[in-house]
């Protein structure tokens, strides 16, 4: 009897067991004067058409993480899949047909105009020297609608402002089409509409289109809100692993964090509301319970401000 295939079955038919595979992976910067392992003994798995949010604190080794997924690193140890390849050995543009990547400050070094950039997300799948079809121009000025950059299409990328500059590298990133798309912390300079409406999209394309989506976050209420797994780091390390509600507990929170926070559901997504905490709330809210006064008025059936240390 052969084995199930898990994973989600993609819109043609075929089932991938996982996106992305880490299987105990260590990796140390050797240039820069850097010493000491930036991760240690990473195992991890996203099935095929699924979200992860890598979430933890600064230098716990997200973007370590993402770029070694990405080909742009070479694991000291372990073995990376991605999409079925090795990404720091298989030829780039292959690579670049099934992942695409989005660093968290893009820039380009050219004076390309935006709609340039996001075109040359058609590069891995243009054969030869042929221009772009019809159909790479059509995709390429759809992906720039849906990050709203269209009205910026003939302005240069590198003189965008660091929010539109992240829309349009998104933008590049979905005109590629890939399989496995490898965000870092592509929100930090976004309002809320284009949040909103960058996570939105993500989702679609995941339940939709089969796209899967790995991405750095900081804000723990849209890794909860938008993700269906989250990979929580500390130390280069794998701390914890699974769905929003198993990881972003306040035991967690406050031991890889060191800070305090108010974990509840929100009545109206059923998703986690995570917010922090000043230091010495306590004592605040003996003396002056504002913390109280307000999360009851929200509509809460919180029974007190301060959660059980076992946490939720
Ligand atoms: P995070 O994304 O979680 O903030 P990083 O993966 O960027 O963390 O960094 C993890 C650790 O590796 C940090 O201590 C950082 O200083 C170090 N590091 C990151 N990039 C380099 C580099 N190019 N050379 C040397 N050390 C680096």
């Amino acid at each position: 009897m052969s084995a199930p295939v898990q994973g989600k079955v993609r819109p043609g038919g075929v089932a991938e067991a996982a996106a992305l595979r880490f299987t105990g992976v260590s990796f140390a910067y050797r240039a820069n004067g850097s010493a000491g392992q930036r991760l240690t003994d990473v195992s991890l798995e996203v099935e095929a058409g699924s979200s992860l949010a890598i979430i933890g604190p600064n230098g716990s080794g997200k973007t370590t993480l993402l770029r070694l997924a990405a080909g742009e690193l070479v694991a000291d140890q372990g073995r990376i899949e991605a999409c079925g390849l090795d990404p720091s050995s298989s030829v780039r543009r292959l690579l670049a047909r099934r992942v695409a990547v989005v660093s968290a400050q893009p820039l380009v070094g050219f004076p390309y105009s935006v709609e340039e950039v996001v075109l040359m997300g058609r590069a891995p799948h243009v054969e030869g020297f042929r221009l772009e079809s019809d159909y790479d121009l059509d995709v390429a000025r759809s992906a720039m609608e849906a990050m709203d950059v269209l009205a910026l299409a003939e302005r240069i990328f590198d003189s965008l402002s660091s929010g539109e500059k992240q829309r349009a590298a998104v933008a590049r990133a979905l005109t590629q089409q890939p399989d496995l798309l490898l965000l870092d912390e592509p929100g930090a300079f976004l309002d809320i509409k284009h949040q909103v409406a960058l996570y939105d999209l993500l989702r679609r394309r995941s339940l939709e289109d089969g796209l899967t989506v790995v991405s750095v976050l900081h804000d723990l209420n849209l890794a909860a809100l938008y993700f269906e797994r989250v990979a929580l780091l500390r130390g280069g390390r794998l701390f914890a692993c699974g769905t929003p509600s198993e990881v972003i507990t306040y035991a967690n929170v406050r031991e890889v964090y060191e800070t305090d926070v108010y974990v509840d559901r929100n009545h109206l997504t059923g998703q986690l509301n995570v917010l922090p905490l000043p230091l010495g709330w306590t004592s605040q809210a003996e003396g002056a319970p504002t913390l109280q006064r307000e999360t009851r008025s929200a509509g809460s059936n919180v029974k007190s401000t301060r959660m059980p240390p076992e946490g939720n």
